[in-house]
């Protein structure tokens, strides 16, 4: 048997995040060794691509905000199938949460009095989003980082983890792979943190970038926890379009936050033309009052552009579908036509939004300060996850701990843009609390060889296969063409069910799947192993997505179009059954306290 590295310390991370990096820096703060994994070099997850902001209701902007209107706007936002104890407890932390990052060195863009300044957001009721620039996500993992890296965390880079060990039913340690070198680690923990974000990467159009493979998701699931909301998968309204190369990268919310507008080929707003029912008495009925908002008009009301993500990509899927699309198949957004309202518009868009201006002219020669953007949407992010205690972010499976985005709960439907950035932080302390709370009052736990020895063995498996065998990267396109026209905006049964299908004959190829060379910086090898992750998921989704008969938040049916007040009872689950085969199930929603049902009323 091949042979491995060991390392051991009482609480491993996997995921080097903003979530991974909030908890390893809470579970550190206890004193206890804490191990941090992360796939890529630290410093350059996912979290780094954050454009807009953190939300959190600090009212330093508009001072009517509080938790409990930030509290509301989540709920409505999740449409109600939200873990409202999640929702509460990140409405109420959030503020803290980044007040201590500013303690921590986070340097926000501020308000004229020097406090921390706020922008609008779509789904929030006020300006929420403490950001900086249009970079925020740098400046957090900048922070978390150096502020981590001085409480003596170990971290393991370009590791992948692919399996976790149990023992009793306990996790353990798990087992991965170097990246560069291809030699095998083993780590023992007494509890382990998954924070290893989403899964863009199973369909072909994504904001996300290559480590979103779903894999912390998957290690749940191969060690029995329980999986929630996978069918909620959020398409981000404005993603690039063109050119090809670009497609799917984010054109951030905050461009609409700054004033800009969605048009269709015939120059109109088509947003104003389909204003949901709940969200009509806090949206804009004119331009002008909408224009209003993003100015700071606590009078007005947001502009629909500013609804939230699932309606706005759900109104672009109509406009291009019905020919009013743009010449490369998406929607017009246009921020340069502040200019008509601002007398120093350019520089203004180019210090508001520094990253959109750069991504524009660099990549698709566009000047955003002249000329509107092409945009369509994009898979963004999921909102189904982890099956986790709101409390204590543990799983189903003792000693296994989940946070950020490869975690469910919080967001239910929909996520309203800005709440991930504060999620890793509320959701991240906790679990890294919990976790070395739970590795204190354990002992060690024994590996198993026989687990490490099955998983040497199926790690190496593409290679026995060799090169004369099919490529990985033939099935993880397919299966990423085929994820997005089945199971994609807009669903139905029938479409899902040839998923199904195509699921079953795409695992029969993965497990035939071949790669030359050898172990050392071999990404075709590492594509192989990825596809189970890939696939794992794609089924959760769609299985998911069938059991849901109707449409809410990001899952779209034009089958069953609307929303029906028993399927706001519940929560789909996904698990392991012991033949091996995904069951579905539903978990019934727990009545919410009347303290906080008050809450949402007063909100209406
Ligand atoms: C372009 C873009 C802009 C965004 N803007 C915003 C915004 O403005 N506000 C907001 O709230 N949200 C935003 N989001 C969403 C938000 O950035 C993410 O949801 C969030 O950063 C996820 O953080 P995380 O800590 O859960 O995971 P990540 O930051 O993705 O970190 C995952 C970590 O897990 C590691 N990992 C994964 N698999 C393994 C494995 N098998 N073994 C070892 N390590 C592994 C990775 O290497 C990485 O270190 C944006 C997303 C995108 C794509």
């Amino acid at each position: 048997m091949p042979e491995y590295q060991t390392h051991q310390h009482d609480v491993l991370i996997i995921g080097a995040g903003g979530a991974g990096l909030r908890a390893a820096i809470e579970a550190s703060a206890s004193g206890l060794s804490v191990g941090l994994v992360c796939k890529s070099l630290l410093g350059k997850a996912h979290t780094v691509m954050a454009e807009g902001g953190i939300a959190a209701a600090l009212a330093n902007v508009d001072d009517r905000d509080s938790w409990k209107v930030h509290f509301a706007d989540t709920m409505r936002g999740g449409q109600y199938v939200n873990n409202w104890r999640m929702a509460e407890l990140h409405a109420k932390e959030a503020p803290d949460r980044v007040r201590e990052l500013e303690a921590w060195g986070a340097m926000f863009d501020r308000t004229q009095d020097g406090r921390i300044l706020q922008r609008n957001f779509g789904g929030h009721r006020y300006p929420r989003l403490a950001h900086v620039g249009d970079r925020t996500g740098l400046e957090m993992i900048r922070t978390l980082q150096d502020h981590g890296i001085h409480q003596g965390i170990d971290v393991h880079m370009e590791c992948t983890i692919v399996r976790l060990l149990t023992d009793g039913g306990r996790v353990v340690g798990a087992f991965g792979y170097e990246r560069e070198r291809g030699r095998f680690k083993v780590f023992r923990t007494r509890a382990a943190v998954l924070a290893t974000g989403g899964v863009g990467r199973a369909y072909k159009i994504t904001s996300n970038s290559w480590e979103y493979t779903g894999d912390g998701h998957t290690l749940a699931y191969d060690v029995g926890a329980e999986l929630m909301d996978m069918e909620f998968v959020q398409f981000h309204p404005t993603g690039m379009i063109w050119p090809p190369s670009v497609r799917g990268i984010l054109v951030t919310e905050g461009v609409r936050g700054e004033g800009g507008v969605l048009k269709n080929n015939q120059g109109r707003r088509f947003m104003f033309d389909d204003i949901p029912d709940n969200y009509r008495s806090q949206t804009a009925d004119n331009e002008e009052e909408g224009w209003r908002y993003t100015q700071g008009d606590k009078a007005a009301r947001r502009p629909p552009e500013l609804l939230t993500r699932d309606h706005v990509s759900r109104c672009i899927v109509r406009e291009i579908r019905e020919g009013r699309g743009s010449p490369h198949g998406g929607v017009f957004l246009d921020i340069s036509w502040i200019k008509a309202r601002l007398p120093n518009a350019a520089e203004h868009i180019k210090k508001k939004l520094p990253s959109m201006y750069h991504q524009f002219k660099q990549l698709a020669d566009i000047d955003i300060t002249r000329e509107p953007m092409e945009v369509g949407p994009t898979t963004h992010y999921i909102m189904g996850g982890v099956r986790v205690d709101a409390d204590t972010q543990m799983s189903t499976v003792p000693g296994l701990f989940a946070a950020g985005e490869c975690a469910a709960g919080i967001n239910g439907a929909n996520r309203l843009g800005g709440n991930s950035l504060s999620d890793l932080l509320v959701f991240g302390k906790r679990a890294g609390e919990h976790a070395a709370k739970f590795a204190r009052d354990q002992g060690a736990g024994t590996i198993d060889q026989r687990q490490v020895d099955e998983a040497s063995k199926w790690a190496l498996a593409p290679f026995d296969r060799g090169a004369t065998a099919e490529g990985p990267y033939q099935v993880q396109y397919a299966l990423q063409d085929m994820m997005q026209d089945l199971v994609g905006i807009v669903r139905n049964q029938g479409e899902m069910l040839r998923a199904l299908e195509a699921l079953a004959g795409l695992k029969e190829r993965a497990q035939r799947v071949g790669v030359g060379g050898h172990r050392e910086y071999n990404p075709g090898w590492h594509a192989a192993l990825d596809l189970h992750n890939l696939l794992v998921v794609s089924e959760a989704i769609t299985r998911s997505a069938i059991e849901r008969r109707e449409s809410r938040g990001g899952h779209f049916r034009d089958d069953y179009p609307d929303k029906h007040a028993e399927f706001g009872t519940f929560n789909t689950i996904v698990k392991k059954g012991s033949d091996g085969a995904m069951i579905v199930a539903r978990a019934p929603i727990p009545p919410m306290p009347d303290e906080l049902k008050k809450v949402i009323e007063e909100m209406k």
